[in-house]
């Protein structure tokens, strides 16, 4: 037999030495090595275990032969492989993101797919990172024999077996139990085998499909996406729908079409809170050929729904960012459902974004890949104006409900007239009026916690977390203050200021204080606050939700997560608190961003027969962008945004990267930040057709976090191959000077401005 040779990455590298490495493949192994393969090498001069991926497999030729090559010491089995397609997409993002090869592969394949290295009988060999659970599956091998005579029992279980194999689980629901399955398997009229455990996550949501009718607007979004859908190219879509327009239900119809077509579904919603929702819909309308993929899963139900995926058990699958890399095949259509959100680029390494995944995805299988929003992306529309996607527009709100009507609080009156509190007292009389009418409302406030900040009465100064350049924030359940980037905490609260003994004041509102001061303006009013601090645990999301919608509760309290998507018929009042300071942020989708929140959270009311109004509280009601969303108007809102990314030079009309220094001093950071623009430069100068403009260094927004240090180079380019390279030589010749050990850099291309 030739001998042969894998190429292998291994994990644990940096990205500056993210190489091939070579290594044979003992004779027991061959014939289980593929690319693709998880397998576990020597690494190093010290032969320390290294968990890999196989990239290529070779015959050994006298070229790549070497006496000194060293073998791989154990493989993984045939069905951990990742799929051609799946090490597609890690390329991709190893090109695309600057990530490791490795870091794409934990990417791509949930935590409990992965290896890791164990020792057994002193020597290395991989293990599953989480045991697999498997129960007993029989299916029928052969007829029962008259004699003995068979019991009603044996004779029910060949019964249910003859549709098919049955687990012991779904036997026993039928009253068969394992020592009548035990004599039959004796008997060899059944046989025993073992399969992973189906966990049926939704088993209590009814199938319960009910005749959709769409509106005459859907019908024809609906005929213009399915010839997109029905050829065999790859296609992408902008559907375009405001609030309350119906979308979902033009998505339920594509599904229903790509499974008629024996092709699946892939549905990307932007945050967990909107999963059951969505799930909800989906099972009962296709019932449980469903799966999820989300980070509140545990490992185990990750897995198992990821293995039915990859064994081709499930049609559709819905999730959030990484369910971009479920490995469906044969897939017809993905949709990213409220496709503006920040939260489908992901914000550590790999840092990509699921928009460029699904697109990669659609050509790979070419399938038709649906944006969908009511505000859109700048870059999104752009594109969709501009004929690259196809533009699909719903104007009216679905049973020609008119939109809510908008109005502002004056907060600067409000102050004037010494209102101490963050709602209004305009604000306090609409809930009010909505509890007494038996109607239910919502109030977004985008900040948890209770107070904002605390600062001292005589010198001015600000309570900073210790390890990070950011104000700490009273929570008051723990009587703590509180860091919300490293959960550094202080207790007990302290009363004077540690620099100069004076007394300290806390102000500002988070959603803690305003649930107060709706417990004293509202007393008979029940209070849902949800945001990050009270969905810890496991399915709050989904039993508040529920509660909310069976009106346990009057008014729904809390951060952008009650902003989106949902649909509650009861919710006649929205109102906004504390929108302005998002107003005023940094970045350049600021703007976006306000616009899209505002929007989406006042589209949550009269979504049914009962018609919705809308306060925002604000300092500045004359402001553009608050006017604009007061009117639902993106059409408007688009032309202003567009024509200022265009003046200013920014997405869609450049790309915008941003990299990222950070490391343990401070001077030696922002040197290594300039020489990363040095080194950038001189190559650029050498290719003048390559477009490049280099703004900075300069201190990040967080200037320092977790103890670090942190400057950044804002570079606008044309993200295109020719660039990258540039970029890669670039990290090169930043390691060549070993500058990561001064300062580890980051590339973000996804950004805002900042990391
Ligand atoms: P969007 O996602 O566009 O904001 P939804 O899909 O949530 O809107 O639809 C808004 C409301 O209108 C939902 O309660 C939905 O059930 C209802 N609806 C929309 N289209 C139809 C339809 N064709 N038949 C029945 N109800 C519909
Ligand atoms: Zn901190």
């Amino acid at each position: 037999m030739t001998r042969q040779i894998a190429q292998v990455a291994v994990d644990n590298a940096t990205i500056h030495f993210d190489k091939r490495y070579s290594y044979r493949i003992p004779p027991p192994m061959q014939g289980r090595v593929w690319p693709g393969s998880l397998v576990l090498v020597p690494f190093g001069r010290g032969d320390k275990p290294r968990m890999a991926v196989v990239l290529a497999v070779q015959e050994e030729t006298q070229e790549n032969a070497s006496p000194r090559l060293k073998s791989l010491w154990d493989a993984a089995p045939e069905q951990a492989r990742l799929t051609p397609d799946l090490m597609e997409l890690v390329r991709f993002l190893k090109e695309r993101t600057f990530c490791t090869w490795f870091e794409a592969v934990r990417a791509v394949i949930p935590y409990g797919a992965q290896y890791r290295c164990t020792l057994e009988n002193g020597r290395p060999v991989m293990q599953n990172c989480l045991n697999r659970t498997t129960e007993r599956v029989y299916t029928l091998a052969g007829e029962l024999p008259a004699k003995p005579k068979p019991g009603p029992r044996q004779l029910a279980a060949v019964e249910a077996l003859r549709q098919g194999p049955l687990t012991a689980r779904q036997l026993e629901e039928r009253g068969i139990s394992k020592p009548t399955l035990d004599t039959l398997c004796r008997k060899g009229v059944l046989q025993e085998g073992r399969q992973d455990r189906m966990l049926d996550l939704f088993a209590s949501i009814p199938f319960d499909p009910q005749p959709i009718t769409l509106a005459g607007e859907q019908q024809h979004a609906l005929e213009a996406l399915l010839p997109d859908l029905e050829d065999d190219r790859p296609h992408a879509a902008l559907l375009h729908g405001v609030t309350g327009s119906g979308k979902t239900m033009v998505f339920l119809k594509l599904i229903e079409r790509t499974l008629e077509l024996g092709r699946k579904a892939l549905v990307l919603v932007p945050e967990i809170s909107l999963t059951p929702q969505m799930i909800r819909r989906l099972k009962s309308t296709f019932g449980s050929r469903l799966a999820v993929q989300h980070s509140a899963l545990n490992n185990t139900e990750r897995l198992l729904q990821w293995r039915m995926i990859q064994q081709g058990n499930a049609d559709i699958v819905v999730g959030t960012r990484s369910a971009i890399f479920a490995p469906l095949q044969n897939l017809g259509l993905i949709i990213l459902d409220e496709e503006q959100e920040h939260t489908y680029q992901s914000e550590s390494a790999p840092r990509y974004d699921a928009h460029d995944v699904a697109k990669k995805r659609a050509a790979i299988e070419n399938a038709l890949l649906v944006f969908a929003s009511a505000t859109p992306r700048t870059e999104t529309y752009h594109a969709a104006a501009n004929g690259k996607y196809k533009l699909v527009t719903l104007k009216q709100r679905y049973g020609e409900r008119p939109l809510p009507k908008v109005d502002f609080i004056d907060m600067r009156a409000e102050l004037a007239a010494g209102n101490p509190r963050e709602v209004s007292a305009r604000m306090a009389q609409e809930l009010q009026k909505n509890l007494d009418n038996g109607e239910q409302s919502i109030l977004l406030l985008n900040r948890r916690g209770y107070h904002t900040v605390g600062m001292c009465t005589v010198c001015g100064h600000v309570l900073n977390c210790p390890n990070c350049s950011v104000p700490l924030v009273y929570h008051k359940p723990q009587q703590a203050l509180m860091c919300h980037h490293c959960g550094h905490t202080v207790q007990p609260l302290p009363q004077t200021c540690p620099e100069c003994g004076g007394k300290l004041r806390y102000s500002g509102f988070g959603t803690q204080r305003v649930e107060e001061e709706l417990a004293e303006l509202l007393p008979q009013a029940r209070v849902l606050r949800m945001d990050q601090d009270s969905t810890g645990q496991k399915n709050a999301h989904e039993k508040m939700l529920a509660e909310f919608g069976r009106h346990d509760y009057d008014i729904l309290l809390g951060t952008q997560m009650v902003a989106k998507g949902l649909d509650f018929e009861k919710v006649t009042l929205v109102g906004v608190l504390g929108i302005d300071s998002l107003l005023f942020g940094q970045g350049f989708r600021a703007y976006e961003n306000v616009f899209s929140l505002v929007t989406q959270v006042i589209g949550r009311g009269g979504r049914a027969e009962l018609p919705g109004r809308a306060l925002i509280q604000t300092t500045v009601p004359g402001h553009p962008v608050l006017q604009l969303a007061a009117a639902q108007d993106y059409e408007a809102f688009y032309r202003e945004e567009i024509a200022f990314r265009k003046f200013g030079l920014y997405p869609p009309f450049c790309a915008f990267c941003v990299a990222g220094f950070v490391g343990a001093q401070e001077g030696a950071v922002a040197l290594a930040a300039h020489r990363f623009g040095t080194l950038l430069a001189e190559r650029a100068a050498r290719r003048p057709h390559i477009p490049m403009r280099l703004l900075g260094p300069a201190p990040m927004n967080i200037s320092m976090l977790n103890g670090k240090y942190r400057y950044k180079l804002t570079i606008k380019c044309r993200n295109d191959a020719a660039f990258r390279a540039l970029l890669r030589e670039t990290l090169e010749a930043y390691a060549q000077e070993k500058l990561p050990q001064k300062a580890s850099v980051v590339l973000d291309f996804n950004s805002d401005g900042d990391l």
